[in-house]
């Protein structure tokens, strides 16, 4: 058996280790465009950075280390320029030499990534202008970010997140310029607030809800200009607006492309052409959750397709189980992690879901270093089953969407939260984790035991609710939500003659706990009393990501 890799980087490196592990006779090629196979992709923001210092580092391996291990023919700086499939052949150019040359296969794989998208604007062309997919890009940014001051990133999504981190952390005065009105898209806007506002904390100027429409030359930099008229200068611009498929040959091959853009696989990684598998970046996978064809570029998915294509290729029946797009991104030790759909997803895929907010220590509050983290879960409103899940926080936020990683793909429900057994000592977790917590009351929930209402619902509400504040007087004085009366948890038995049963009573707190005993005290007296879900904290957030 030969098989011909296209792309040795995540994807391609994996299928071939893998397929060596598998096929000890069998041929393996693997051809890539850049200088380096398997580089560490997600490292170089933090070279660029500085926090890796060591450029080796980002080097996860040698063409020698792959050639003598794994015993794979390594062809870097060679880009596979066509395929012809009833030939089964490829045609290769070294980029070295110009040469041109042709080699046939048994079973291709396209590997080949997703490119920078630069759209056709003016001046996009300036030296000035970077994006970041490889090596000799982490290179240049990093020579120029060396001899910088000012730098503007286009895009607020991980890379242009990662990129901020780090030129702040270089001292560069850096500004961010994001189309949409949140950063990092694929969260729900009011769980990456506190994350924005760290950046904002730390010298980003976040420029919200602005695009770029042109560049332009300056003396000794560049000018960027906004559609809203503003003009930024800065010596480098990073360009981090989203990624597209690399799909050229695929389609110039006849291979079937999906409707969002990637090339189309089933299960095993195969493409409309039984011998020719394609993964990672490149392909369009199916959604865990959904069930609908998506494009979601991550490290992960990439590496275990890569293995699945070769296992499929040496008869095994490994199947690819769709992509929950789980991810995490930290920036000055806020952190940001989701798994499964968003609430604007489910909106968008018309998918009924109901949610639920908290703000958990990750350790026990006494055992000192507690750092607090907010948790979202979606679910369906009648069965309880897991949609999705998102955090922002400190240190244990990983944890937890690890946690509901699992839970999700195992098609668990918040009733299986509940009854999670998770390790705990007081400097690791609670004897209630916050896994459990997001269960009892997503349960409390699915089971009316303790009725929610929303942050966004209040406005409609507004006039036709008693909506009380059972914190305590000094917190009700530093701030509350217009229309609130403070009747203190402590205080409430003895104050419910205050309240009338013919109007329902929205109760809150600062994260939701009081609330959740306070609905379930007015509950118990006959009142139609529900609970703020997330409490002030989540109003807060929610009133900032307007
Ligand atoms: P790649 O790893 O990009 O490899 C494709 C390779 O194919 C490229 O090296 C390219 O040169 C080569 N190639 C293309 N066409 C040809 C051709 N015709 N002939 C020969 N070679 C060709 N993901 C995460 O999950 N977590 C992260 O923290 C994270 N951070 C990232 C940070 C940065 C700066 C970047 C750029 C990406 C990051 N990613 C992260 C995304 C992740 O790196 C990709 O999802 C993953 O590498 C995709 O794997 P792949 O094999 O499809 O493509």
């Amino acid at each position: 058996m030969k098989i011909v890799i296209v792309g040795g980087v995540a994807g391609g490196a994996s299928a071939a280790a893998r397929a060596r592990r598998l096929a000890e006779e069998a041929e393996i090629v693997m051809v890539e465009r850049g200088s380096d196979p398997s580089f560490a992709n997600c490292g170089m923001p933090y070279y660029i950075g500085g926090t890796i210092e060591d450029r080796s580092k980002l080097l996860v391996t040698s063409v020698e280390r792959l050639e003598n291990r794994y015993r794979l023919d390594v062809r870097v700086r060679q880009s596979v320029e066509s395929i012809d499939r009833e030939a089964m052949t490829v045609t290769i150019k070294n980029l070295s030499t110009g040469e041109r040359y042709e080699e046939s296969y048994d079973k291709l794989l396209l590997a080949p990534g997703a490119a920078p998208i630069r759209p056709p604007l003016p001046g996009i062309d300036s030296p000035r202008v970077y994006t970041l997919r490889n090596l000799d890009d982490a290179d240049r940014i990093h020579a120029a970010a060396e001899k910088a001051s000012h730098a503007v990133i286009i895009g607020g999504g991980f890379i242009g997140i990662e990129m901020a981190e780090n030129l702040l952390h270089r001292g560069l005065n850096t500004t961010l310029v994001e189309l949409g009105n949140q950063i990092l898209g694929p969260w729900d806007a009011e769980m990456v607030v506190p994350l924005a506002e760290l950046l904002t904390e730390r010298g980003l100027q976040l420029r919200l809800g602005a695009a770029a429409e042109a560049f332009a030359p300056t003396r000794d930099g560049i000018s960027v200009k906004l559609t809203s008229g503003d003009t930024l200068s800065a010596d480098f611009v990073v360009l981090a607006i989203g990624v597209k498929p690399e799909t050229s040959l695929a389609t110039a091959a006849g291979l079937v492309v999906g409707e969002r853009g990637g090339i189309r696989v089933n299960c095993h990684m195969q493409t409309n052409d039984a011998n020719i598998y394609a993964v990672g970046d490149a392909v369009e996978v199916t959604d865990f959750v959904s069930g609908k064809p998506v494009q979601i570029p991550l490290a992960g998915p990439a590496n275990r397709q890569g293995r699945i294509a070769a296992d499929h290729m040496f008869g095994r029946d490994s199947q690819y189980r769709g992509t929950q797009g789980t991810s995490i991104i930290g920036a000055f030790g806020k952190i940001a992690a989701m798994t499964g759909l968003s609430e604007k997803m489910c909106q968008r895929l018309g998918i009924g879901c109901e949610k639920i907010y908290l703000h958990p220590a990750h350790h026990a509050g006494y055992y000192p270093g507690a750092e607090q983290m907010s948790l979202k879960l979606l679910f369906d409103p009648t069965s309880g089953k897991l949609l999705g899940g998102q955090a922002i926080g400190g240190l244990g936020v990983d944890k937890r969407i690890d946690v509901l990683a699992i839970a999700l793909q195992a098609g668990m429900t918040v009733f299986d939260l509940e009854e999670a057994e998770l390790a705990y000592a007081p400097q690791f977790g609670s004897a209630k984790d916050p896994i459990n917590m997001a269960g009892f009351i997503a349960a409390g929930v699915v089971r009316v035991d303790h009725p929610i209402v929303h942050s966004h619902q209040l406005d409609a509400v507004a006039g036709r609710v008693t909506l009380i504040d059972v914190r305590t007087p000094s917190e009700f004085s530093e701030g509350t939500i217009d229309g609130a009366v403070n009747i203190p948890l402590d205080e409430l038995r003895g104050r419910l003659d205050e309240l009338s049963k013919q109007q329902p009573v929205v109760a809150f707190c600062k994260v939701g706990q009081r609330g959740y005993m306070a609905t379930r005290l007015l509950r118990q007296h006959g009142f139609a009393a529900s609970n703020l879900s997330g409490g002030y904290t989540t109003w807060r957030q929610i009133q900032s990501a307007r």
